[in-house]
This record gives structure tokens, sequence and C-alpha cells, in this order.
């Protein structure tokens, strides 16, 4: 059973331009999938029906088998991480993971076992009690994600997440979430323009372009293309 399974998916805006149009892609549990392609070619708009931010004007979306329109939100098991890490200026690094379980009405005793969990996950140990900005961006970046491992979700979805960083950093954490990847082991979409990204990261690939998936494969199969 795949992890995640577009079905038929078509998505317009304004009931006129499908800038999704009839998407099929199925997601195998555990894979690093990248969705890669030029601005405007719908990668976000796929991601954020993955994330429940947006709904499919047609086809259906199932995640481990179950139609994903059926689901309520809070068994969705979807963690999500955005390019501007969204962090509370005000809450210190395990505030502010710790913040959507205190919404939900998690226990102190959970909450602390699942945030101890998502720092470690991330191998950020030591700055708990900081604030956002006495944090690197690398740093930031790796609490955002840390928010989103708390959900402890099957899915993480990341849009752009390291498109705030410069050169240098960015590869560093292109290694870094790769590993953080293997060692959580669920299944990770990410969202990129960067085909270097898409190469270095990733257990497959899929090429957007006006809305349609033009190639899907590993990254070895990609580079040998003629
Ligand atoms: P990408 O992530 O590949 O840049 P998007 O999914 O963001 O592509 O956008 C695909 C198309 O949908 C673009 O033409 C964009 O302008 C349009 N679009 C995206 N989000 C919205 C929205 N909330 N309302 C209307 N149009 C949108
Ligand atoms: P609930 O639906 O239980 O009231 P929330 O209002 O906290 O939950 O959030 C609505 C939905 O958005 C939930 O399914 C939650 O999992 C999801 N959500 C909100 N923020 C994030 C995030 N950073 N990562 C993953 N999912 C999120």
């Amino acid at each position: 059973k795949p992890s995640v399974e577009f079905r038929n998916i078509s998505k317009s805006y304004d009931n006129q331009t499908l800038v999704i149009r009839d998407l099929n892609l199925s997601i195998e549990r555990g894979e690093f999938l990248t969705l890669l392609g030029p601005s405007g070619s719908g990668k976000t708009t796929a991601l954020m029906m993955l994330a429940g931010f947006e709904m499919p004007t047609t086809g259906e979306i199932f995640v481990e088998g179950q139609p994903y329109s059926a689901l309520p939100a809070h068994k969705r098991d979807i963690g999500v991480v955005f390019q501007n890490y969204a962090l509370f200026p005000h809450m210190s690094v395990a505030e502010n993971i710790a913040f959507p379980l205190q919404v939900r009405g998690h226990g102190p005793k959970d909450l602390d076992r699942r945030v101890k969990a998502a720092l470690d996950m991330v191998r950020l140990p030591e700055i708990s009690a900081r604030k956002p900005a006495q944090l690197s961006g690398g740093q930031q970046q790796r609490v955002a994600l840390a928010r989103a491992l708390v959900y402890e979700p099957k899915i993480v979805l990341m849009d752009e997440p390291l498109g705030a960083l410069d050169r240098q950093l960015r590869e560093e954490m292109q290694i870094e979430i790769k590993s953080i990847h293997a060692r959580v082991g669920v299944t990770f979409v990410y969202v990129t323009h960067d085909q270097g990204e898409a190469l270095t990261m990733s257990d497959r690939v899929a090429i957007f372009r006006k809305g349609v998936i033009e190639q899907i494969a590993d990254p070895q199969t990609l580079y040998d293309r003629p």
C-alpha cells in the first residue's frame, strides 16, 4: 500500500484555468520524493492539497489507502515545513515546538517527551531555551523541522525550505535533511526549483511543467538521459 496516491487530481483556483491537470502519482512509504519544476508549474499547489490547505477540484488523494477528504484534520498525520519558518519570536525553541500540541490539548508529560524526541531527531538538544532571534538560519530551519516532526507524522512536507539560506548553508542543510529523513524513516515530499538540490536529496524526482508531471524517475536515471 503506497503512502500517498493522487488519483486523477485536477485543480483550478478560478474555475477556468487548471493549474494541476489530471495528476496521478503514487508515493511509496518512506520515500524521499521531490517535486521539481519552474515557478508556476503547480508544485506548491500539489503540496498544499496534500497538506489539506487546498481542496482538489476533481479527483481524490489517498493517504495510507484512506480517502483524504474523509479524514478529519487531526487524523491526517502530516507535518509541514515552509520557507519562512514562521517561528513565534516571543517563544523559546521548546515552546515553539510544543505549541501546536499544546493547542490540541496534549498533557505536559507527553509534550515534554515529544519535544525532546523531535529536538533529538534534528540534533538540537542544547538550545531549547533560546528564542528564534538567537539562532542561526540553519538552526531555525531545524526548529521548524522539529515542529513538524513533533506531530509524529507519517508524511513530512517541505516547500522550498532552504530558499532563504545562503549557498553554503543550503548545501549543509541538504545533507542534514537527507540524514534526518533516513533517521525518521517517514515519507518526505519536498518542493524545489533547484535541480541540484533535487538530484542530491531525492529517491525520486517528479518534474512538473504546466500542471503535469513530465517525467518521474530516480536521480541516476534522470542524469543518464541523453
Ligand atoms: P509552483 O509551486 O510550481 O511555483 P504554484 O502551485 O504555486 O506553482 O502555482 C501554480 C499556478 O497556480 C500559478 O499560475 C499560480 O499563479 C496559481 N496559484 C497558486 N496559488 C494560487 C491561489 N491561492 N489563488 C489563485 N491562483 C493561484
Ligand atoms: P485541530 O484540527 O486539531 O484543531 P490545529 O487547528 O492545530 O488542529 O491545526 C489544523 C490542522 O493543521 C491540523 O491537522 C494540524 O495537524 C495541521 N497543522 C497546523 N500546523 C501544522 C504544521 N506546522 N505541521 C503540520 N500540520 C500542521
